[in-house]
């Protein structure tokens, strides 16, 4: 649609497009809306849209992804959250930070507190984990969410959380901010349909073995149904290297920015599975482009109940911040500021908590 097409004329070409037996998407960006359309099986006559007020030009999109695709919206996605000034996909750099699982309320609380004094605005932490055995921690469920919705109101952190299978989805819906597909999930289709149907913006992990067509075919899924908030997530694919747990693909960055408007995250965590390395691939990861980070971290990582090897201990995530603000503003990016999310009175009733405990 033209930059400064009214609602009225966004409205009437969706009814037209249904009239034709079609379903419409209607993509909002910065500047102009995009309505994509599927359920065509061969191309749209374009005469019937053509000459609608409003109408800039109706293009065929080439590639098998369509509403994933830069072809239909030129301009980056920007997804932002109501309430407070958390954004991603834009000039600001989104930092999810937090444990692999939450495993207390004391654990959650003392990470969440470190984690948005030095910035991040998105506090991570898994109810739901899927493992590779049956006989390891598989999540605190439902009491995890509870303890990750008391993070939000403590500290003013939105919530990223995963969901495994389609209840978990509906429980984790309810109460993130927002959910999280994993990389074994990429290609649940069920899952990715029923996230497809959810109000909360969905990321996305990239599966441990998918090339890039097939990561933004599993979007694809997602945005077919609706849902247009997706955050693609890069979290390192198998190869025969094993220094690593997984080689961190940072050339998909701008593989991914050249054909698709999504934001795209770095996950140096999962990516490289070393605590040491992951403060060197954040480094790299915002240098080559990216629209923010998901980090772990973990107040006492020689006893986390998952993945305590590759956390970062508070004061390495302080470190890495640090570092982060001096490459971001080379590329053009901000960070948010020191304790971004946290809401003074908050933060007050935690220090007062504080002090009349210890
Ligand atoms: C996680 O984020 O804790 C996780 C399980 O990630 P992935 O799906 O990338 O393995
Ligand atoms: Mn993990």
């Amino acid at each position: 649609m033209r930059a400064h097409a009214t609602p009225e004329q966004v409205s009437a070409v969706c009814r037209k497009i249904e009239s034709l037996g079609l379903r419409p998407h209607s993509i909002p960006g910065a500047e102009r809306t995009a309505i994509g359309i599927t359920g065509n099986k061969g191309a749209v006559e374009p005469g019937a849209l053509d000459d609608m007020p409003g109408v800039q030009e109706v293009i065929r999109v080439t590639k098998p992804f369509k509403l994933v695709s830069r072809e239909i919206k030129p301009d980056n996605t920007v997804i932002t959250f109501p309430g407070c000034d958390a954004s991603i996909g834009g000039k600001a750099l989104a930092i999810i930070a937090g444990p692999c699982g939450i495993e207390s309320r004391e654990q959650a609380f003392a990470i969440a507190d470190r984690v948005s004094r030095a910035g991040a605005q998105f506090f991570r932490g898994g109810a739901y984990k899927p493992r590779t055995s049956p006989y390891s921690f598989q999540g605190l469920g439902e009491e995890a969410l509870l303890i990750m919705a008391e993070v939000r109101e403590t500290f003013g952190l939105r919530i990223v959380t995963e969901a495994v299978d389609h209840s978990s989805l509906e429980l984790v819906e309810e109460y993130a901010d927002v959910i999280q597909i994993g990389a074994r999930n990429m290609q649940n289709f069920s899952l990715l349909k029923l996230a497809g149907r959810a109000r909360k913006p969905v990321l996305l992990k990239r599966g441990m073995s998918a090339t890039l067509e097939e990561f933004l075919m599993a979007a694809e899924y997602i945005m077919s149904e609706g849902n247009y908030s997706v955050i693609l997530c890069e979290r390192g694919v198998r190869t025969f290297a094993d220094h690593t747990r997984n080689t961190l693909d940072l050339s998909l960055i701008p593989a991914v920015q050249r054909l698709s408007h999504l934001p795209i995250l770095v996950d140096p965590s999962h990516g490289t599975g070393k605590r040491n390395k992951v403060t060197p691939m954040s480094r790299a990861a915002v240098a080559v482009g990216a629209d923010g980070l998901i980090v772990e971290v973990h107040n006492q990582p020689d006893q986390a109940l998952s993945d305590g090897v590759q956390s970062r201990y508070p004061e390495q995530f302080d470190e890495l911040m640090a570092q982060v603000r001096q490459i971001a503003p080379v590329v053009g990016r901000t960070v948010p500021g020191i304790g971004a999310a946290t809401m003074p009175l908050a933060a007050a009733r935690l220090d007062a908590q504080n002090a009349s405990t210890n």
